[in-house]
């Protein structure tokens, strides 16, 4: 048996791990934390456990595969719950909007709070968004770039569905009414893209939503992460966490070795699912702007300051996903993505995981996460500094939209902030979701599923083909999975 070792445990190690080991490799998977999951780890507080990360499960196919394959049935593992609506959408006028998971009901609710024409305007966006995902997400999801030449086939579609436009200026372009084109072109954020600059491509988020609807893991996410580690054990994958890879040896142009804080790992092959930009400074040691495929100019996403908290408080009317939308939004998020400033003025999103599943209460109270998107740590702000006094601005937002008397009513709160992402997950500049999802780092532009410096190792996870988000870092071990299969001789 060939030796892998994957590097990292988050939903993109994870996937490899149980695609490789299908395939008769002996498979050790080697992470940093004391926990798996990655960005999707839970963190305990105070006897209350929060899903850091991801809870909007999405495309949940991609996960069963990973048991059906090992003649395993998911729903032993883990049971998803439909959330409804998909989203609640807060404006800075107190107004709303429910989004998903009925679509008749909710074109009526455009004609009846926007207009008529918005109403038919979301359906042609609607279609748009069909159409791309026939071809971005079935035929190009899991189809790893190895050229450039391996982009032409797709350009003249990529032409007519105007891949050039910005998600936010298609939405524009079918809407009318400026808080419902905030909401319809909010995608990209979920996967750390600024609407104003993502390539129209990931308006196929939206038909992707209505296709297999929005799902929620009964017990948190954290209960899939921890279905996935109980398969690999009963599969007969080495697990091994506390442990981070700080170097490799090679011989011939192939990796022979991990070194890491406890010793040194042998591999035939490895899967990195380490952020590739900090991967390649710190354990290849090499710039990755030098890069054959990488401009010089790298993007990296913005990052996030996260607050999670319990209160003793049950606040009933909350739905489980609410996006509240500050005063400012194309300067907000220039001040964000591009100048990298600091803000006082926040748009938010709040995780309130009792709606969907009562059986999950925590002693006795509601549990909540919030996040506000923030610059990355290209920022220099000091969070030592700052991160106390952004809380006091979140919560306040939080009694004025949503929470009436959140603070007089906590039981619990921490919060993390870039440096989380930065120091604990290894990613860059603590950015949230790797690079940003921009035509120039997209597909053969991404970070390579294979590396162009070793012959044995390969890449999966946020900044890969085809990118963020839980069913996009999926897809990068189904794309990798090829190539080492092809490499490898392996049907
Ligand atoms: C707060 C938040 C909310 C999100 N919400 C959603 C959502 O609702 N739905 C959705 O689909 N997506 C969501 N996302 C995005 C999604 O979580 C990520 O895109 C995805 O989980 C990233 O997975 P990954 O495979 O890239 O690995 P990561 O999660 O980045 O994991 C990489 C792992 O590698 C380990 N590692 C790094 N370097 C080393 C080393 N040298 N040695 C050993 N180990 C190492 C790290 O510790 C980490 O565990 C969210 C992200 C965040 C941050």
């Amino acid at each position: 048996m060939k030796k892998a070792i994957v590097i990292g445990s988050g939903f993109g190690g994870l996937a490899i791990a149980c695609r490789l080991r299908k395939k008769n490799f002996d498979v050790t998977i080697l992470e940093k934390q004391s926990n798996f999951g990655g960005r999707a780890r839970a963190l305990e507080h105070n006897g209350f456990i929060y899903d850091a990360g991801p809870t909007v499960i999405t495309a949940p196919y991609l996960i069963e595969e990973l048991f059906t394959m090992h003649n395993k049935n998911w729903s032993d593992y883990y049971e998803l719950l439909r959330v409804k609506p998909y989203y609640r959408f807060i404006f800075s006028d107190h107004t709303y909007f429910d989004y998903g998971d009925n679509l008749r009901e909710m074109i009526r609710q455009i004609e009846e709070k926007y207009s008529r024409t918005d109403a038919k305007g979301y359906i042609k966006l609607l279609k748009l968004s069909k159409r791309i995902f026939k071809t971005a997400y079935e035929e190009l999801s899991d189809k790893p770039f190895k050229t450039l030449q391996s982009m032409l086939p797709y350009l003249p579609e990529l032409l007519r569905i105007k891949f050039y436009k910005s998600v936010y200026a298609s939405v524009e372009s079918h809407i009318d009414n400026e808080n419902l084109v905030k909401a319809l072109s909010m995608h990209p954020l979920l996967i750390g893209g600024n609407p104003y600059t993502t390539t129209s491509i990931y308006l196929l988020i939206q038909y992707l939503e209505w296709k297999w609807g929005v799902y929620y893991a009964k017990g948190g996410t954290r209960s899939i992460v921890a279905g996935l580690e109980q398969l690999l054990n009963e599969i007969g994958v080495n697990c091994i966490k506390n442990i981070e890879v700080e170097s490799i040896s090679s011989r011939n142009n192939s990796v022979t070795e991990v070194h890491t804080s406890e010793g040194n790992y042998d591999a035939d092959l490895v899967v990195s699912n380490a952020d590739p930009t900090t991967f390649y400074k710190t354990v290849i040691k090499r710039n990755p702007k030098k890069l054959s495929n990488k401009p010089a100019v790298l993007k990296h996403s913005m990052s996030l300051f996260v607050l999670y908290f319990s209160t003793k408080k049950i606040y009933e009317n909350v739905q489980h996903h609410t996006i509240i939308f500050n005063k400012r939004h194309k300067s907000l998020l220039t001040d964000i993505f591009n100048k990298k400033n600091p803000i006082d003025d926040p748009s938010l999103y709040l995780h309130r995981p009792l709606k969907t599943d009562p059986s999950g209460q925590q002693q006795n109270s509601d549990s909540f996460y919030v996040l506000a998107p923030v610059a990355n740590n290209q920022s220099k702000i000091d969070w030592n500094k700052v991160g106390e006094k952004f809380s006091k601005v979140v919560f306040d937002m939080l009694d004025e939209y949503i929470l009436p008397d959140v603070k007089e009513n906590l039981v619990d709160h921490f919060f993390v902030t870039p440096d989380y992402f930065e120091k604990e997950l290894n990613t860059y500049a603590g950015s949230g979701f790797g690079i940003q999802p921009i035509f120039r780092q997209s597909a053969y532009f991404r970070y390579s599923n294979k590396s162009k410096e070793y012959d044995n190792l390969y890449f999966v996870g946020a900044s890969t083909h085809p990118g963020a988000g839980v069913p996009g870092v999926i897809s990068t071990a189904k794309a990798t999975e090829k190539l080492i299969l092809e490499d490898y001789d392996i049907n």
